[in-house]
């Protein structure tokens, strides 16, 4: 999609520093991070978020799941435990209008 930032990071228009990718999904560090480990994951096809994918897509939302669990095996945090968080719209903040889950880590984490 035109003038999205995160589909020029897939596209390579923006350079990321990418932890995992494959040809559904791309994870990347976070450019602004809040804690030691924070990383993206977006699915390729652009959605702006969890209200936009409809009923007969909704597996990306569980292989989202699956690649989090594999870069946390991978990177050597699942023993620490991680946060994963997705803003949807205004209220939450929500500042990039393509669906990401943040994985938020490397240090004990306050809630709110
Ligand atoms: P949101 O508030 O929409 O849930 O989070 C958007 C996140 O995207 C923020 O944590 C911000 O630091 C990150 N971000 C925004 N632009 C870029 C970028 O160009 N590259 C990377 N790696 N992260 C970005
Ligand atoms: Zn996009």
């Amino acid at each position: 999609m035109d003038n999205c930032i995160f589909c020029k990071i897939i596209n390579g228009e923006i350079p990321s520093d990418k932890v995992y990718e494959d040809e559904k999904v791309l994870a990347f560090k976070d450019i602004n991070p809040i804690a030691p480990v924070h990383i993206l994951v977006i699915p390729k096809k652009h959605y702006e978020s969890i209200i936009d994918i409809q009923d007969n897509e909704m597996e990306i939302v569980a292989y989202i799941h699956k690649i989090i669990n594999k870069i946390a095996h991978d990177m050597n945090f699942k023993e620490d435990g991680f946060r994963i968080v997705n803003n949807c719209g205004k209220n939450a903040g929500q500042e990039v209008k393509h669906i990401h889950y943040h994985i938020i880590g490397g240090k004990i984490l306050k809630w709110a």
